[in-house]
């Protein structure tokens, strides 16, 4: 703990806190400033906020929010180049990454989701046996909105643009380690000109987001984090009766079929596999490479790791760049002993690069011959850790692929895109890539198994905001001729 007191924001004003946790520069790991730990009184001021701020917003027309929202990702993107250097300077990710995911792309979800509520009817008729039924869909009320530190504005966009675009009003609940970036939602908010507790910001570790789940003025939680995490939300959601969002961890495959063009695979695992140093969710971290040219992806694979930039995440040539913390660092150093100690083979990487002492750096590292029963193969690492994998038949691969914990991604490689599709179809898993892996805004985005429950982005995003109610009218037949089996 520092003294200097550290910013948060509720019902539309920024407070200030003297309880605070450093926020550490990721490549240098000298102090960035210091994150607020709210307290529990803070959380209830917040919640208060977003209650008292809800009948009116809720109220307001689709059109008045999305002139709101186009107002959010005007103050956003003007804000796009300071963010994405903040970003990358907290928790390590690339520039040229962090331009696009923190600095572009949340404007464009805001600007996407003005549009779309404005075209989803919150209303539709259908015929009854008593005549008609109006099926409405409502705001869920307040929303807790809890994030990582790998992608914060990205990941806080994908549940404040649609939760806002539905009605709802949102207390969002930053990680410590980028507890300075949330607050720029804060200013855009300001500057929009959003109602005072529409949008409430808090930063905080464990404890904050705790609270804040089980608050009893809380009617939804939309979660990212760790599996781990996610269990205990899901737990008191559970018990609680409360809509749950849980985007929880990876640890997908790359299925490399035998007809695939190398260069292109490595080309397209270049980000697929390492993207934001290896700290993302749908990494395709476990490559499964076909036995007849098992050797070649092996050292292919081990080339590319080699062949990386690591260096500074401000510098635009960086394709590597630190983990978020030294804690980060030492658990992804852990899991590189342990695949040392394993019967894997460990053909890249493996160390702390010599010349990057200061900072949280790993150099990208590949381990061939893992068994999918390993830990390595199983566990989400969150680091630049590959594990190569044998497998003899199509059918085989699918096995391994499905063969986790999780089912969040995966990518398929080929030259032949509709047999790799027919790969993809049976691999249990939320999103799948053929010979290339990104997000798409438009389509929904999320896991099975311990990865999660529910999707965020696309459609299907806002209706993870939306609870319907049927409205059962006596009266004449409307919308529709009645279903047969009420004639
Ligand atoms: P984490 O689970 O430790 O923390 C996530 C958030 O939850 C933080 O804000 C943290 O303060 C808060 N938190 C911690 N304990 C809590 C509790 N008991 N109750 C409520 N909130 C609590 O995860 P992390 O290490 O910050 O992030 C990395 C993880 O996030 C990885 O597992 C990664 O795969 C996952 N992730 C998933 C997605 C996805 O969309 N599926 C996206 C990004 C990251």
């Amino acid at each position: 703990m520092t003294s200097s007191p550290a910013r948060f924001f509720v019902d539309g004003r920024f407070h200030t806190t003297d309880s605070v946790e450093p926020v550490v520069e990721a490549a240098t790991g000298e102090p960035l400033g210091a994150g607020a730990v709210v307290s529990e009184t803070d959380i209830d001021q917040a919640v208060a906020a977003a209650r008292s701020a809800l009948p009116d917003w809720q109220a307001s027309s689709p059109e008045h929010r999305a002139g709101l929202l186009t107002a959010m990702a005007d103050a956003l993107k003007s804000r796009a180049r300071p963010t994405s250097e903040l970003v990358s300077r907290e928790n390590g990710m690339p520039i040229s990454l962090s331009r696009g995911a923190n600095g572009s792309f949340p404007p464009a979800l805001f600007r996407y989701y003005a549009q779309l509520v404005t075209e989803l009817p919150a209303e539709e008729i259908r015929p009854s046996i008593t005549g008609h039924t109006i099926v409405r869909r409502e705001a869920i009320g307040v929303v807790a909105a809890i994030i990582p530190w790998n992608y914060p504005q990205a990941l806080a966009a994908m549940k404040v643009a649609p939760a806002l675009a539905a009605g709802c009003t949102v207390v969002l609940k930053s990680s410590p380690e980028t507890a300075l970036d949330a607050l720029i939602f804060a200013e855009a908010a300001v500057e929009a000109g959003l109602p005072p507790g529409v949008l409430n910001v808090v930063s905080g570790g464990p404890a904050v987001g705790a609270y804040l789940v089980a608050h009893p003025g809380v009617d939804k939680v939309a979660f990212t984090g760790s599996t781990a995490t996610g269990r205990i939300v899901a737990e008191i959601c559970g018990r609680l009766m409360r809509p749950v969002t849980l985007e929880l961890g990876g640890k997908s495959a790359a299925i490399i079929l035998d007809d695939a063009d190398l260069d292109a695979t490595l080309r397209g695992l270049r980000a697929a596999s390492f993207v934001n140093n290896g700290q993302t969710c749908h990494l395709s971290s476990r490559v499964l490479a076909p036995r007849s040219r098992y050797d070649e992806v092996v050292d292919a694979v081990a080339a590319l790791a080699d062949g990386m930039a690591v260096g500074d995440p401000l510098d635009p040539s960086t394709e590597i760049g630190p983990l978020v913390s030294s804690r980060q660092r030492e658990r992804v150093l852990g899991y590189i002993d342990i695949g040392k100690n394993s019967g894997a083979r460990l053909v890249a990487g493996g160390s702390v690069p010599k010349d990057r002492p200061r900072g949280w750096f790993v150099a990208p590292t590949v381990f061939a011959d893992v068994a999918n029963s390993d830990r390595l193969a199983r566990e989400e690492i969150f680091g630049p850790v590959l594990t190569v994998s044998p497998y003899d038949t199509d059918d085989e691969a699918v096995a391994l692929a499905n063969d986790s914990d999780f089912g969040l991604a995966g990518t398929v490689w080929s030259s032949d895109t509709e047999r790799a599709t027919n790969v993809a179809r049976a691999v249990r898993t939320g999103t799948i890539g053929v010979n290339d892996y990104q997000l798409d805004m438009r389509a929904p985005f999320g896991g099975v198994k311990g990865s999660g429950m529910g999707r965020e982005l696309g459609p299907e995003g806002l209706e993870a905001y939306r609870t319907l109610k049927s409205i059962y009218r006596v009266g004449p037949a409307l919308g529709d001729p009645p279903a047969q089996q009420y004639s």
